[in-house]
């Protein structure tokens, strides 16, 4: 089977994207930045999330010269008019923080109702393969901001979000089991859209 190179330097997500990948395609490989000599990230400036997705892979199939695939993601809040968006993972400044972030999020959200926390998150992935070809997939997983940090697992802004599907048990993405995140994440969605193109693009 050959090898198709995920450009992430988020260990957790690319951890949920080899994951993902490896149950829709048995045998996959899947390499990630370390695997790859070192090379030059672009800075992710666009103001779309298909846009840096883009961004990423192109730049990686032009450095490493293989199957690239490529994620950008986000959280958009309805009362922050969608933000933080494209800027996701730098909301509180840099150098990057978690917990910073959702900090940050919980007291700009603070006198926001609950009837108005509404939010989603969305990610798209590209693939882009040697000879030029570049695929596009969106996904998304709407739900609601709480108003305190809960949860163990997953990453980012899982902690402060509860999905609409786990409304009910009032879980955050943070509380639920790996495969459960993946069956109705942004990221599950957008990689199961894909992984035919990726299937036929590494098979032939
Ligand atoms: P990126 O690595 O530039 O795409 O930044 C994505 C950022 O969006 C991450 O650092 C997180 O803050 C947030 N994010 C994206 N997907 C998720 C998710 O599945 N759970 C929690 N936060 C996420």
């Amino acid at each position: 089977m050959p090898e198709v190179f995920l450009a992430s330097r988020n260990a957790k997500k690319l951890a949920e994207m080899q994951r993902i990948l490896a149950e829709q395609i048995p045998g996959i490989v899947v390499l990630g930045l370390d695997d790859v000599a070192h090379y030059e990230e672009p800075v992710e400036d666009q103001p779309t999330f298909e846009g840096n997705a883009l961004l990423k892979a192109r730049a990686a199939v032009r450095e490493t010269g293989l199957p690239s695939i490529a994620d950008d993601s986000g959280l958009c809040v309805d009362a922050l008019n969608q933000m933080p968006g494209v800027l996701s993972a730098r909301w509180s400044g840099l150098p990057k923080s978690d917990e910073r972030n959702n900090e940050l999020l919980l007291a700009q959200l603070a006198d926001v109702p609950e009837e108005r926390r509404g939010a989603h998150f969305a990610c798209a992935v590209a693939l882009c393969l040697p000879g030029g070809e570049t695929h596009v997939v969106h996904g998304r997983m709407d739900g609601r901001i709480i108003r305190e940090v809960r949860g163990a697992g997953g990453f980012g802004y899982d902690v402060v979000f509860v999905a609409d599907e786990h409304a009910a048990e009032n879980l955050t993405s943070a509380e639920l089991d790996p495969v459960e995140k993946d069956r109705i994440s942004h990221r599950g969605k957008a990689l199961r859209a894909l992984a035919p193109v990726v299937a036929q693009a590494l098979t032939g």
